[in-house]
């Protein structure tokens, strides 16, 4: 019966009968995809189980913000300066796989069919809301090729009209330095965020990347 009372959406509308219930509530339902219903439902979980569950998940999320960092040579999320990839010795560093953010690392990482660096864009090119190449991390990139020995630059990039005007960007910033340029093959649906796609079908597109045209 008093399952009923969860279902009506005018209950969450009204104000809860503790202002801390509140709070905690209107802190969980700004998180993507959590509603209100949903956000009461994690609380009253919280408010149920032991005070350690709750203050566990508090000092993870603070640590998590305060202690995390950015490798500060691919922008990978990283505990210490240089991510783990960058520093490990048996990555491939001549070729990087530049991606719009860590997710994407995740994703490539995932197929366990890539061995070479990476780097993180930081987001894509989108005049629409704003974003413009210097809002990315798109200089640092340019300055690791003309450091280091590197050979490839592979985009993996999704493929929708930002990741497109993005590679394209970024291909005419690379022209004149002696790289050659590749793209995942497009096995991968368009439109579809890189991070969806399955493991099996971005190994494999990552495998038969073929050389960047603009088209
Ligand atoms: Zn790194």
């Amino acid at each position: 019966m008093l399952n009923g009372l969860y279902y009506n959406t005018y209950f969450y509308r009204v104000e809860l009968p503790s202002k801390l219930l509140d709070n905690a509530v209107n802190e969980f339902s700004r998180l993507p995809g959590v509603g209100r219903k949903t956000a009461l439902r994690y609380v009253l979980h919280l408010l149920r189980n032991e005070k350690d569950s709750s203050h566990n998940l508090a000092q993870s999320i603070l640590n998590m913000r305060t202690q995390i960092k950015f490798c500060s040579t691919c922008y990978n999320v990283s505990d210490t300066e240089v991510c783990s990839i960058c520093t490990n010795a048996s990555r491939d560093k001549k070729i990087i796989c530049v991606v719009q953010d860590v997710r994407d690392v995740m994703a490539v990482e995932n197929t366990g069919m890539y061995r070479g660096l990476y780097h993180v864009l930081g987001g894509l090119i989108s005049p629409i809301d704003g974003i413009g190449p210097a809002d990315l991390f798109i200089d640092a990139l340019l300055k690791r090729i003309e450091n280091n020995e590197v050979t490839e630059i592979i985009f993996a990039l999704s493929a929708t009209t930002e990741g497109d005007t993005t590679a394209f960007y970024l291909d005419r910033r690379l022209k004149p330095l002696t790289v050659s340029i590749s793209t995942l093959a497009r096995g991968v649906p368009v439109g579809d965020e890189l991070e969806y796609t399955d493991e099996v079908t971005l190994g494999r597109s990552l495998q038969n990347r073929v050389p960047y045209q603009k088209g």
